[in-house]
């Protein structure tokens, strides 16, 4: 039996660069692994099953993840073994806590896990390039959920440069309980005019390589091109991000095409006492004060 921490991940860059001839969005994103995570657990089975447990937070809508072959985490155990030419099957066991559709990875990483799982369970010896390879094909996040901690991430998401992870910080998140079409947030993208933007990624990939990335030079560089698209149908999301620095986050944004909304804080009481105020304000989202992880699991 093999056990793997699933991570959540955070963009504290998401800008898109252009598009491949077969409709897929190029990016410049640099990717932050963080808590909270889900709990993958495979065993060895003569076929594919799927055990799903879900956290009964508010707003982690958990009611849209399917525990059947529909679920990602299933389609990753049947690509690897059918990629391996093994005839058996997997028991997965899922224990999610990352809130479902909310532009933190969630299912992408629940892949990951499986992918990387099965491998040892099996002793299959694929090396990471080759489990990002079969990621890239579940997910344009998976890739990075393999690998894991910092990275810049450019192509659809599978070209990947490991980069130091900023200095501690306190991440304040809330998922508000909406609804938010991924597809429909990149098509009214799309249909935007092009507009002369500073290349925040690279400022932020300097920063840490050079050392110093504390909070308030991280949330120097933030940007997602996408927050103004979600924003303006929902916003909510607005209203929660500016609410986060009135109350002390040294900056604030919306995560992957939303609805998620991450807050970056120096102080931990401060930090602390924006969760109370977020779950007086809004007592049916998702909120968590968690940290910056570093490729960890178990
Ligand atoms: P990303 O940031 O990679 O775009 P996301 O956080 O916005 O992802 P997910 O949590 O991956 O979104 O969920 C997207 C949809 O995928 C859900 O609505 C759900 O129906 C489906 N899904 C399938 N498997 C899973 C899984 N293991 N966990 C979460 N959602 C899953």
């Amino acid at each position: 039996m093999k056990r793997i921490k699933a991570f959540a991940k955070i963009n504290l860059t998401l800008d898109i660069t252009g598009r491949r001839e077969d409709g897929y969005h190029l990016l410049r994103s640099i990717m932050q692994q963080i808590y909270p995570c889900d709990f993958v657990e495979v065993k060895k089975a003569d076929s594919i099953s799927l055990k799903l447990f879900c956290d009964d937070e508010p707003g982690s809508s958990h009611d849209v993840v399917p525990a059947d072959e529909r679920n990602i985490a299933w389609k990753a155990a049947e690509l690897i073994l059918k990629e391996a030419g093994i005839d058996s099957g997997v028991e997965i066991t899922l224990k999610k806590s990352i809130p479902a559709a909310a532009g933190l990875a969630g299912g992408s990483t629940d892949a990951a896990a499986v992918l990387k799982g099965v491998n040892e369970l099996y002793g299959i010896g694929y090396d990471t390039d080759k489990l990002c390879e079969l990621g890239v094909k579940l997910g344009a996040d998976v890739p990075f959920c393999i690998r894991g901690g910092t990275a810049l991430a450019e192509g659809i998401g599978d070209k990947l440069t490991p980069l130091p992870t900023p200095e501690k910080a306190y991440i304040l998140l809330v998922k508000p309980p909406i609804a938010v079409s991924t597809k429909e947030v990149y098509e009214a993208y799309d249909a935007l005019e092009p507009s002369e933007r500073e290349d925040k990624s690279g400022r932020l990939e300097k920063l840490l390589k050079e050392g110093g990335a504390d909070p308030k030079a991280v949330c120097g560089c933030l940007m997602n091109v996408l927050a103004g698209v979600t924003e303006a149908r929902h916003p909510m999301i607005k209203e929660i991000r500016e609410k986060m620095t009135e109350l002390g986050a040294e900056g604030a944004l919306m995560s992957g095409s939303g609805p998620s909304v991450f807050g970056i804080f120096s102080d931990g009481d401060k930090a602390k006492e924006a969760y109370k105020r977020m779950t007086d304000l809004y007592p049916d989202a998702y909120r968590a004060i968690c940290s910056f992880a570093n490729g960890g699991e178990e």
